[in-house]
């Protein structure tokens, strides 16, 4: 043990599948190359802001995109001009823009899916993973700093709240290039632990204190309130930007995530799968744990192992034999034993890219 650690040890999880109590479940990132969309344009006389794009990380980057999003629309026109806006899409970007514009604008949600999104199916760490930006250009940087601070104070303030939303150790065995995308005046400095505090883990690692904001219950939160607030969701498809003409809102906020693909013919839009196992919730865990391999996000409706990162497959049908795979890559780093040879060159593993 180095000073820095303590002597303790955590519970390690029970992963025991059995069904139905536990499930596996697919989703798909929608990552863009070059780096996610916010920005605005005028498409014929709709003022459009497009907010799509965050790759695996929209969860956690959702309220400093929204705060981005609420000013664009501010500058362009003011409450009391008393228009009205059109949010495409109802998932985490959608509804916390929505959020944040309402009630000082009449808002109205539209989408083909007003629940079970994407979003909906995220583990929920606060972390900037599956995310680009220009790295070489100090603006974006800045600009992507400034989201993510905005994004992480509101979700801390929402901590207690009935947001899902907690603090936690994020225990890793190698420094993460994920969590050194964070600007240092945010989270702390990790904490080195020799070993990691998990019985059976010889390896030494680090812990990275973030939050954990729960899907299940931070989106239902957001809908409610939305719903309490006046808000109205319209079920709706929109198969070409020519439909956007059958809006009477002049001001559109774009959040269909991996929809732009389509919608807007953005080919820099790229699918990016990953599996899920949900196991039995075992309220005596938490804490977080990832690697390039794998993770594990105990949660308060269940335990979250994933892991896998699977380009262009677009598609929310889960493989069985993917999510055993990962059950297995899970438990053997719980059991201390090294990575499967056969996975070792597997081009679905994050840690191969
Ligand atoms: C397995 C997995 C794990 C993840 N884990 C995390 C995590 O731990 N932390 C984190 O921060 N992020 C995580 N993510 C990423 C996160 O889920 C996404 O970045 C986020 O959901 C994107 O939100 P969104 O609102 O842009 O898109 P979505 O949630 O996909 O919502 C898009 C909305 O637009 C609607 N829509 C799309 N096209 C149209 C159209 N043509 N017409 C009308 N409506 C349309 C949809 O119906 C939906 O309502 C994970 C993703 C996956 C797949």
């Amino acid at each position: 043990m180095t000073e820095d650690a303590s002597p303790f040890l955590l519970p390690s999880p029970d992963f025991t599948c059995v069904q139905p109590q536990c499930r596996y479940v697919a989703g798909v990132r929608p990552f863009r190359h070059g780096t996610y969309r916010l920005e605005h344009e005028m498409i014929r006389e709709k003022f459009v802001v497009h907010n799509y794009g965050h790759g695996g990380a929209g969860i956690s980057m959702s309220w400093g995109c929204a705060d981005v999003v609420a000013k664009i629309v501010r500058g362009y026109a003011s409450p009391s001009e008393q228009k009205s806006i059109a949010i495409l899409g109802a998932g985490v970007m959608g509804l916390t823009a929505a959020t944040l514009l309402s009630p000082d604008y009449k808002v109205t949600i539209y989408a083909e899916r007003l629940t079970c999104t994407t979003s909906d199916i995220a583990g929920g760490q606060w972390a900037p993973s599956v995310i680009k930006y220009d790295e070489r250009d100090p603006a974006a940087k800045a600009r992507f700093e400034d989201i993510l601070r905005t994004a992480y104070r509101m979700h801390e303030q929402r901590i207690g709240r009935g947001f899902g939303v907690s603090i936690r150790i994020n225990y890793t065995k190698a420094k993460s290039d994920t969590f050194a995308k964070v600007p240092p005046d945010l989270i702390a400095k990790p904490t080195w632990f020799e070993p990691l505090p998990f019985k059976h883990m010889a390896s030494n690692g680090w812990g990275y204190r973030t939050l954990l904001v729960e899907p299940p219950v931070f989106l239902p939160r957001l809908r409610n309130d939305l719903v309490k607030q006046g808000v109205q969701s319209v079920q709706k498809l929109f198969k070409n930007v020519a439909q956007l003409a059958e809006l009477s809102e002049t001001i559109v906020i774009n959040c269909t995530g991996l929809g732009s693909k389509t919608l807007f013919a953005d080919n820099q839009l790229q699918p990016i799968k990953g599996h899920l196992v949900l196991l039995p919730a075992q309220p005596s865990l938490t804490w977080l744990f990832s690697n390039g391999s794998t993770y594990v996000f105990p949660r308060e409706d269940h335990v979250v192992v994933g892991g896998s990162y699977e380009e262009n497959m677009n598609d929310e049908i889960p493989d069985p034999k993917r999510c055993q795979d990962i059950m297995r890559i899970a438990k053997d780093v719980f059991a201390g034993r090294a990575l499967a040879k056969e996975f070792e060159d597997a081009p679905w593993l994050l840690r191969n890219k």
